[in-house]
């Protein structure tokens, strides 16, 4: 069966030319022009011979994902992209968030996922796939392709946790940060994740380059195991030790990402709890305003007690940001888009 060439990094298309009896430099020529200049047939391919572009198309595809939709907020400059699998019909989606002087892309890494987080319409779709490298590049190509320029940021916080699909997951960074691909500086780049502690100590013992967010919640054991299941299996102090160590690996700050949800983690218990967690390393804390999803028991916490909770955070000198919901009326949180279509469809 021919694989899709996206999915291949320099290295591996390099030995797969070479195994087709050319010169290695071809792999590069080939590699360049996929992933810099987003071609989308073989036939685009410039100064490689007509005949090993023959032998291209008989080992590899060139396949990217099917756009079925795009929903423009009419609240901001957010734009959702809704991606079907060709092979699976799987449905995916990924956010462009444009600002003054940048265009993030913010990626899924599995059709579905099985953390189950109570707040999450991704959670409830349960987990269909994990995405290939290819896959989740083919996000980023079609979206610079649709608004006629490279991304400045990339986030993995689209549907699924990038952790539980590590390999696929690092080997798209390669592509995105490496020279023959975008060569886009890794510190642009930000993975998040709710808190997978061994994948965590992982990543730093490979000392990756990217930054890291990690999606807290909430700082109090009890707390944390009923929004997030996965909370059962590594406990917050799995997670100290666990971030701590990526820390020492990488000096890298990290990122505490922490939805406001209306009194029950929003009082001021709630944020001595994250305060005394965030002593544990260098980080960053960005309070989220919550999007709410269908048949969820949360609420938003709304404007006072976000920035009373924020003041108490602040008194203790800490980073602390307030982030605003983006495309709120095109179901811009995660997954609920595609857990709309799926429900719609079933
Ligand atoms: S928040 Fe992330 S990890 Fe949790 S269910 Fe949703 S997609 Fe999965």
């Amino acid at each position: 069966m021919r694989k899709n060439i996206l999915d291949f990094t320099l290295r591996e298309l390099e030995e797969q030319i070479l195994g087709l009896g050319e010169k290695k430099f071809r792999a590069s020529q080939i590699f360049r022009q996929l992933h810099n200049k987003n071609i989308r047939n073989f036939d685009e391919l410039k100064n490689i011979p007509k005949e090993f572009i023959g032998k291209i198309k008989d080992t590899f595809i060139l396949e990217y994902l099917e756009l079925l939709d795009i929903k423009k907020s009419s609240l901001d400059k957010t734009k959702k992209f809704l991606f079907q699998i060709p092979e699976t019909k799987d449905k995916i989606e990924s956010v462009l968030i444009s600002e003054k002087d940048r265009n993030t892309i913010c990626v899924s890494t599995q059709a579905g996922c099985n953390a189950g987080c109570e707040f999450c319409a991704t959670g409830k779709i349960g987990f269909k796939k994990n995405l290939s490298a290819g896959e989740i590049l083919a996000q980023i190509y079609t979206v610079s392709m649709e608004i006629g320029e490279k991304p400045t940021n990339i986030v993995y916080m689209g549907m699924g946790e990038p952790l539980l699909n590590y390999h696929e997951v690092i080997r798209s960074v390669e592509k995105i940060s490496g020279e023959s691909g975008l060569a886009m500086s890794p510190q642009r780049i930000t993975v998040s994740t709710v808190g997978i502690a061994p994948m965590i100590r992982r990543l730093g013992d490979d000392q990756v380059k990217f930054n890291l967010a990690l999606s807290l919640h909430s700082a109090i054991n009890e707390k944390r195991n009923q929004i997030i299941p996965y909370n059962l299996r590594n406990s917050l102090g799995d997670l100290v030790e666990a971030v701590r160590h990526f820390h020492d690996r990488t000096k890298t700050r990290i990122t505490i990402e922490y939805v406001m949800l209306k009194e029950f983690n929003d009082n001021m218990e709630d944020a001595k709890a994250l305060a005394d967690f965030c002593r544990n390393f260098p980080v960053k804390v960005n309070l989220i305003q919550y999007n709410p999803v269908e048949n969820s028991p949360y609420q938003d916490s709304g404007k006072d007690r976000t920035e009373a909770f924020k003041e108490y955070l602040d008194r203790l000198n800490m980073v602390v940001n307030i982030r605003r919901s983006r495309g709120k009326d095109i179901d811009a949180a995660c997954g609920q888009l595609a857990n709309k279509l799926i429900h719609n469809n079933s």
